[in-house]
């Protein structure tokens, strides 16, 4: 099945929003066995709209379209479908009761604009939203497919997974291909490319090696008949890279490494407390996007100036001696995490997030420290790409080097 993509918006053509949707269903379409041969994004426009549809309906045995669902004037992704297949817009009163209904069980006034969004064509059926007012379309003609699915992500994302994705599993018949991603962390890029690379040979699955911001990834990919027979081929592949980069892998597909690092923490009943000053709270965060963080993790502080470092237990001789950009005053902001929340482990981080130098260090300079209070360790390291992925950067090397204790102790 050659399918393909077309996004809707002039808010993406003007770089004011990313184009998600499109990098979702892509991502999607292998494991369906469905070839995706062309994306596109198209403006608010009637003409350049229908044109778009009426070229991949032509060209294509699936279109799948998002955003331009909405009931505004420039919203017009129904109306080019109909003129691409020269049909009539009607409106369908069973679609425009469900719409009614949705506004009454909030409480709101029926906005007569809406009712564009109960409209259907001959061709089309309406796709149910329950998180939104508007439906999609699944049309059908000639064989061919064109599914209008809505701009925001979340509408979008469980319309993808409830209707469409389903129904386009029955029909596809090609081969399909399935992933499985093993992330490591701790070894360069070109090192576990060396280690793996008597595999990489290897035709179906393929292996990919990957450097990514949580470490470097391995991408196992099969194809064959069905997804089942794809995970067979798989298997025993990942099972000699597993045997190869041993405790390297901390994860595979969806896993987090906080998500990796806090289920460590919990097996082995361990609490943590951070102090954090260059990354502001993100560490605590990261660690806290993790449902059921609380089961170890105690709290974290955000010791920003020399002096509430101080006041929260970090020796004020210490940063007179060694400035706070320091190995020596991270170890101390992870002594006096554990201390003060009274947690089993503590991690400090201080470093130059920049654009500017601090204490004559230039910008990336980072300190870690972790302190379980038997054998503390500290990381340092310069590496700059913009403030942002400054502080990023120390946060995974702060969960990395968590990880790296928790190994060691057993
Ligand atoms: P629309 O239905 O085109 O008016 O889109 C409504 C909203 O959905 C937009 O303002 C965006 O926030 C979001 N949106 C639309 N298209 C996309 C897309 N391709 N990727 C991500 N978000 C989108
Ligand atoms: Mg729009």
């Amino acid at each position: 099945m050659k399918a393909e993509i077309i996004s809707v918006g002039t808010e993406i053509l003007l770089g004011d929003i990313l184009d998600t949707n499109t990098q979702y269903i892509a991502s999607r379409l292998p494991g369906l066995g469905i070839d995706l041969y062309y994306t596109s994004t198209v403006g608010d426009n009637l003409g350049r709209l229908t044109e778009a549809v009426r070229r991949a309906f032509e060209r294509s045995d699936l279109t799948i379209m998002t955003g331009g669902l909405g009931p505004t004037e420039d919203d017009l992704t129904r109306e080019a479908i109909a003129a691409a297949l020269d049909e009539e817009l009607y409106v369908d009163q069973a679609v425009a009761d469900r719409l009614r209904a949705f506004f009454t069980a909030r409480g709101l006034p029926f906005p007569e604009r809406n009712v564009k969004q109960a409209t259907l064509i001959a061709s089309a059926r309406a796709l149910p939203n329950p998180r939104g007012t508007a439906p999609g379309w699944w049309v059908e003609r000639e064989g061919r497919v064109i599914v209008a699915m809505p701009g925001p992500p979340a509408e979008m994302e469980r319309m993808w997974n409830e209707e469409v994705a389903p129904e386009l599993a029955k029909r596809s018949t090609g081969a399909v291909i399935v992933s499985r991603t093993l992330k490591t962390i701790g070894l360069g890029e070109g090192h576990v490319d060396e280690m793996v690379s008597p595999l990489l040979k290897s035709a179906n699955p393929t292996i990919g090696v990957y450097a990514k911001m949580d470490g470097v990834h391995l991408r196992l990919t099969a194809k064959a008949a069905t997804a089942a027979e794809a995970r067979r081929l798989i298997e025993p592949l990942e099972a000699e890279v597993r045997r190869i980069l041993g405790e390297a892998i901390w994860g595979a597909d969806d896993d987090t490494l906080e998500g990796a690092v806090g289920r460590m923490l919990k097996e082995r009943g361990l609490t943590l407390a951070t102090m954090e000053s260059c990354t502001g709270g993100l560490l605590a965060d990261t660690i806290t996007n993790v449902a059921g963080a609380s089961d170890y993790f105690k709290g974290g502080y955000v010791a920003y100036l020399p002096e509430t470092k101080a006041s929260l237990g970090v020796g004020a001789e210490l940063i007179e001696a060694h400035g706070v950009v320091s190995a020596e005053v991270a170890a101390g902001m992870a002594r006096a995490a554990r201390e003060r929340a009274d947690a089993d482990i503590g991690i400090g981080v201080t470093g130059v997030a920049g654009p500017d130098p601090l204490e004559g260090k230039p910008p990336g300079t980072m300190h870690i420290a972790v302190d379980d209070g038997v054998s503390p360790q500290t990381i340092s390291y310069t590496y700059y790409q913009g403030r942002l992925a400054t502080k990023r950067r120390a946060v995974t090397t702060a969960l990395a080097l968590l990880r790296r204790l928790l190994l060691a102790r057993g």
